[in-house]
């Protein structure tokens, strides 16, 4: 099986998608990555949840990535009599450290950080902004506050205090524990939430070294204002907009989603987009033409991936939710501006050498009836590279290890496959055109531009721009 589609999905795991049949539905309607999203969940889900994208992947032939999304340090309440309870507007609600189940009245808080940033007047979100509450006492161990708007409150329900920054370690015990699993059942890829500073990605880097690639989920201002030296870094990056859209006006989220992308694709990481996408498909069997238009506009801005949440891990049409999306990017694909629109978040060319080899592939590509670009890559850098510059012919990524090809499913437009190390040049190139071949990329004689880097198998900057033909018609 193989993907023509350049933009990727990344599909959310949960109790509506993970057995394994479903998962395996889920690839075949186009679901590229698996994410494993550690706030909800067992350890014992997660685990077969991953056993169920490797059946999967081996029953399609075709690397399929797993992203293992860790909680972060975000606060949320406890737990009520029955599961959730209304709080009406202008009521008081008590917060405090007691762990009895709450009910309309009062309920759990765990959180004593929190407590401490209190002060009178203060204002908390609940579950995403819905509830707003004003403190009106507060001490070390409890708030009382007023529901300026009030709503229905399930148990867990997330907190956030907008604008503060609280001192935090960037992962809790849990994440450390969640993220000793991720690394022991093999996810290709780490998600941390609520990053803060570019020091909580470098505490993340450190803590993984090197077992996966690391990813940070943007949804606190503090990291916006900071952008650039988190992403530095990191592997990847989330556009996450469920939570940067509590802590931000509505108008200042499309504006940072921009600023994101654009930012990513300069420094050539993969950039997710993430929440909300087909948000009401998670009841209904179609988009409404808003969320249809929003995914669009991710792919004609070039985005490497798009994310399913809640509508692929527990509403009523997971399989739909994919397919939808995968028909959405497929038709952006096939618009005659597509190319130029996605060119304007570009970034320049670095002068290094990897980029000169890219940009003469690239200039080649361009100016001749080149079929398809073969990167072998060792630790998938070159691939990614030639990646970043968006090419519109297929890219075949090759590589000895499959914890490599599984990590480039996630961007844009590669099709990793593995292939083992090339013994010579002769090697390398009848290799890279029988795989063309094989996948249907290129037709018989067809042009084909190889790149790679040696000595092979060592890790560093590509070297190599090899032009090779597609094996000759069978007589
Ligand atoms: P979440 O992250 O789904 O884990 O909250 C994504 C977001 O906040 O948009
Ligand atoms: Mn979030």
């Amino acid at each position: 099986m193989i993907r023509t589609r350049r933009a990727r999905i990344v599909a959310t795991l949960g109790p509506a998608s993970r057995a394994p049949d479903k998962v395996l539905e889920l690839a075949r309607a186009g679901a590229d990555v698996f994410r494993l999203n550690f706030s909800h969940g067992e350890h014992d889900h997660h685990a077969a949840a991953l056993a169920a994208v490797r059946a999967a992947e081996a029953e399609i032939a075709r690397p399929l990535a797993v992203l293992g999304d860790l909680q972060g340090p975000k606060f949320r309440i406890g737990v009520f009599e029955d599961g959730a309870a209304q709080v009406a507007t202008g009521q008081t609600l008590r917060l405090d450290l007691e762990p009895q189940a709450g009910d309309a009245s009062r309920v759990n808080l765990p959180h004593p950080e929190l407590f401490a940033a209190l002060r009178p007047g203060s204002v908390l979100l609940l579950d995403d902004g819905k509830v707003r509450l004003r403190v009106l006492r507060c001490g070390p161990d409890f708030a009382d506050a007023e529901a300026v708007q009030g709503g229905r409150l399930a148990d867990h329900k997330g907190v956030s205090l907008p604008g503060a920054v609280i001192p935090l370690s960037p992962l809790t015990p849990k994440d450390r524990e969640d993220l000793a699993f991720a690394l022991r059942i093999g996810v290709d890829w780490v998600a941390l939430s609520f990053v803060q500073r570019a020091a909580d990605m470098a505490e993340l880097r450190r803590l993984v070294a090197g077992r996966a690639a690391v990813l940070a989920k943007i949804e606190k201002p503090a990291a916006l204002r900071d952008l650039g030296s988190v992403l530095d870094q990191c592997d990847g990056v989330m556009v996450a907009r469920g939570d940067l859209g509590v802590e931000l006006e509505p108008e200042e989220v499309p504006v940072a989603q921009k600023a994101i992308i654009r930012a990513a694709r300069q420094r050539g990481i993969p950039v997710i987009v993430a929440t909300q996408m087909l948000e009401s498909m998670i009841t209904a069997p179609t988009p409404t033409r808003a969320e249809a238009s929003d995914v669009a506009n991710a792919v004609y801005e070039g985005a490497d991936a798009l994310m399913l949440s809640a509508e692929s891990a527990a509403g009523a049409f997971p399989v739909e939710s994919v397919a939808m999306m995968n028909r959405i990017i497929e038709r952006v694909e096939r618009d005659p501006s597509w190319p130029e629109l996605m060119g304007a978040a570009h970034g320049g060319l670095d002068d290094g050498d990897a980029d000169a080899l890219v940009a003469a592939a690239r200039r080649a590509a361009e100016s001749g009836s080149t079929a398809c670009l073969v990167a072998f890559t060792t630790t998938g850098m070159t691939a990614q590279r030639l990646a970043r510059e968006r090419p519109l012919q297929p890219v075949v990524a090759l590589t000895p290890h499959i914890g490599v090809a599984r990590k480039l499913g996630l961007v844009w437009g590669l099709e990793p496959r593995l292939a083992e190390k090339p013994k010579g040049l002769d090697h390398l190139t009848k290799g890279a055109a029988s795989v063309v071949a094989e996948l249907g990329l290129a037709p018989p004689n067809g042009r084909i531009l190889i790149l790679a880097g040696t000595p092979f198998g060592s890790p560093g900057a590509a070297n190599l721009l090899r032009l090779a033909h597609a094996p000759p018609a069978r007589p």
